[in-house]
């Protein structure tokens, strides 16, 4: 196990090491308080960038020439207990960064994990940080669903699906979508459900947050305790619900539906684009459908969105050719006479957006629409089906968020495409 160095107690060996330290500390700190996701360091041909991800677009926040770049990529190697001699293949660690009440972070100390990596260009080695900042999960899982952004009616058919003694829940979405924070909330809200009554166990690469009442395990792909001899010696551990955080293959996928046929609740998540296709990618994996119907309690699909900033939010007429192209995908078209939009400032850096919300699909088991999976429909199939069986898309879900004013229209467009 490697010691892990904290932004606070680096040593610098010699004055140039201590500049380089001192303009890495501004960035980290400049990056928490800005609320970034990730931080790049890109070596380009004349010179280098610094860029933020916040609220999941990038914004560079600085220019360094090429010779200061590389002083930071070794440092941050050093910090992060990488090898700073090895340039020419990827790397990966981790800094656990703490914040005082002297930096500008806030008033209270928080502390960072920043995930390093490292990928050699052929400008020279390129940095990207992720920043994982437990409070905000915290906060998630204390405030529950409606926190992320569920809504009345989604809530309570989470928590119906939830209830199940027995089954298989997927938390289906892109990478990045915020899937494994729903799929925390959700058990979170089963620890406090079940008052310290049920075995939760969970299987995870890595375990991203620690979970109160919940016995988490990480597991290596690549090595010999692997999901599927994880899973394997789960079951002999007595669970009551199982998060099992990757299906990575046919071996896995029959143990989990096994283990969900057998009286247990897994949950686990799928890398996809919609619950179509997140159903369909076990059906490609070599599933048989009717094993899939017979278990699937409820899929959740979901996208992240940009909010509008509540400082510079204004109204803006809603036209006529707009609502045509989505009288569709809303209750009463006629009565949208405004959509909303921010203007810019300071508050929000000039974007008009600040902070993102969930859109959710929540699809609890329904009998006529378990019925035609058995059939081993497309995604395409699956969603016609959906669509004939009313239940709401992604993208009405978007939209009614864009209708309340805490989304733009164009921001509930971009974000549920297909
Ligand atoms: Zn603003």
């Amino acid at each position: 196990m490697k010691a892990i160095n904290t932004g606070h107690y680096f040593e610098p060996v010699d004055e140039e090491e201590k500049i380089t330290y001192e303009l890495w500390k501004k960035i980290m700190i400049d990056a928490v308080t800005e609320r970034a996701s990730d931080i790049h360091l890109e070596p380009h041909r004349s010179d280098s960038a610094i860029r933020l991800r916040v609220d999941g677009t990038l914004r560079e926040i600085s220019r360094q020439s090429n010779d200061v770049l590389k002083a930071l990529v070794r440092i941050i190697k050093k910090i992060g207990n990488l090898n700073p001699d090895i340039e020419a293949l990827p790397q990966d660690g981790k800094i656990i960064f703490k914040t005082d009440k002297t930096d500008k972070a806030g008033d209270r100390e928080k502390t960072f994990d920043f995930r390093i990596s490292t990928f050699p260009t052929v400008f020279g080695e390129k940095i990207v940080l992720r920043i994982l900042d437990p409070g905000r999960v915290e906060f998630a899982l204390k405030e529950g669903l409606s926190y992320i952004g569920f809504s009345e009616d989604n809530l309570k058919l989470m928590e119906s699906i939830l209830s199940k003694p027995y089954g298989l829940v997927i938390f289906s979405g892109p990478a990045g979508s915020g899937k494994t924070t729903t799929a925390y909330s959700a058990l979170a809200h089963l620890v406090r459900e079940t008052k310290g009554m049920c075995n939760i166990l969970s299987i995870e690469e890595p375990v991203e947050y620690i979970l109160d009442g919940v016995n988490q395990t990480r597991v290596d792909s690549d090595g010999e305790f692997n999901y599927l001899s994880a899973m394997r010696a789960m079951m002999r551990q007595d669970p009551d619900v199982v998060f099992v955080a990757e299906v990575p293959d046919f071996p896995s996928a029959q143990m989990l539906l096994q283990a969900a046929l057998t009286g247990h609740l897994i949950l686990t998540q799928v890398n996809s684009s919609d619950a179509a296709q997140s159903i369909h990618s076990f059906f490609e994996m070599g599933v048989e459908p009717y094993l899939i119907s017979m278990i699937l309690e409820g899929v959740v699909s979901q996208r992240l969105a940009r909010m509008i900033c509540p400082k510079c939010k204004k109204e803006i007429p809603a036209r006529k050719e707009l609502i045509e192209r989505i009288k569709d995908e809303v209750d009463n078209p006629e009565n949208i006479t405004h959509f909303y939009r921010g203007e810019g400032c300071k508050y929000c850096k000039d974007t008009g957006y600040r902070g993102r919300t969930g859109i959710y699909q929540v699809i609890p088991r329904n009998d006529e629409l378990i019925d035609f999976l058995t059939r081993k429909p497309n995604p395409g199939e699956i969603r016609n089906e959906m669509d004939r069986l009313g239940i709401p898309s992604l993208r009405k879900m978007a939209i009614r968020k864009a209708v309340e004013g805490i989304i733009t229209l164009e921001e509930a467009l971009r974000c549920t495409w297909i």
